[in-house]
């Protein structure tokens, strides 16, 4: 059965370059975690469709090691049938049978961001807009420590929640978005980093600011800031540690299980003043892309015109497995040429 309510998250991204007429401009930091991320957008689509496959069999083999079967239950069934609304060239839109709402499945990890980003990026651009303050990556680290996941995710935003107390800060910044990104080094040690989407009032020199985080830290000085000369791209870049907040594939039992013990604990959020904006916004209908593409893609059925070719939708039903070859067959045929073998 399709579930109608799902429809409104699930505009595929296949969707909206062309609509949006212009090209996301990829933002790049300094950090090496980027150029894998980079090298991620470099996939294909039937590539990077196959592997959220693999990662949901890994994980959910996991999970029956673990004797969590309900779990490992509905990661096979999330998204394993689709109703997918296609031209036979382009996807207009994918609505799952199922969606599993487990933080580490991949399928809904993406629903997760693109939902994220429908939410705060018509706030952002506004604040910007209202407060005068351009938005900055900021990425902050702290030392390496024996602990577990959760006591390093604590003593991180604990720091960060110093940094913000200090008169510096106060002065600098007001407000934005943090998320936070776990990774594993070959020590079994974690590494946590947080990654804020600040609003700048105006230039400081970066080394003040190194000294405000050792000051709240008490023994790291490590960060990077760059500017954000596209908030769209900005807000993607940090979302994407929502969606996929670790490694998965190296992931092993003890890891999955660890990580089920961290259930409420959040990924994503607001501060300062920007949190309080937040509150009080209303989006408007009109000026805002995003909501514009959502309704756009949530009004299409089966007859209307492709968005990108106007040739006729069709709905089309695949199983999971099906799914990378259907991207993989869009992809392998030439421009102007429907495929026709799935009609
Ligand atoms: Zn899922
Ligand atoms: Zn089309």
């Amino acid at each position: 059965m399709i579930q109608p309510t799902l429809s409104t998250d699930l505009i595929t991204s296949d969707i909206l370059p062309v609509l949006s007429k212009s090209k996301v401009a990829r933002h790049t930091y300094l950090d090496n975690r980027v150029t894998k991320s980079q090298r991620e957008n470099r996939r294909t689509r039937s590539q990077r469709a196959r592997e959220r496959l693999q990662t949901k069999e890994h994980l959910s083999r996991l999970a029956v090691g673990l004797g969590e079967v309900e779990l490992a239950d509905k990661l096979q069934r999330c998204h394993s049938r689709l109703s997918v609304l296609t031209c036979g060239r382009h996807i207009a839109r994918i609505i799952p049978n199922f969606t599993c709402e487990f933080r580490l499945c991949p399928d809904c990890g993406r629903r997760r961001s693109r939902k994220l980003q429908s939410k705060y990026l018509p706030a952002m651009r506004a604040f910007m807009l209202h407060r005068k303050v351009t938005p900055v990556h900021l990425v902050l680290t702290q030392t390496h420590r024996k602990e577990n996941r959760k006591q390093s995710a604590k003593r991180i935003k604990d720091s960060f929640t110093r940094l913000q107390r200090r008169g510096f800060w106060k002065e600098y910044f007001k407000g934005g978005t943090w998320s936070l990104e776990f990774t594993k080094d070959k020590n079994g040690l974690h590494h946590t980093h947080l990654h804020i989407i600040g609003f700048r009032r105006k230039f400081f020199d970066i080394e003040l600011l190194r000294g405000e985080w050792l000051a709240a830290t008490g023994d790291s000085h490590v960060l990077n800031l760059k500017p954000i000369k596209d908030i769209a791209a900005g807000l993607q870049e940090v979302v994407k540690y929502v969606s996929k907040p670790l490694d998965i594939r190296r992931f092993g039992a003890a890891d999955l299980k660890e990580f089920l013990g961290l259930k409420n604990m959040r990924m994503f959020g607001t501060f300062g003043e920007f949190r309080d904006f937040c509150k009080g916004f209303e989006p408007s209908d009109n000026n805002d892309a995003m909501s514009e593409l959502e309704s756009l893609a949530r009004d299409l059925v089966e007859g209307c015109a492709c968005p990108q070719c106007s040739a006729p939708l069709f709905d089309l039903r695949l199983s999971k497995s099906e799914l990378p070859q259907f991207y993989e067959q869009i992809e392998s045929s030439p421009p102007g040429k429907v495929g026709t073998s799935w009609n």
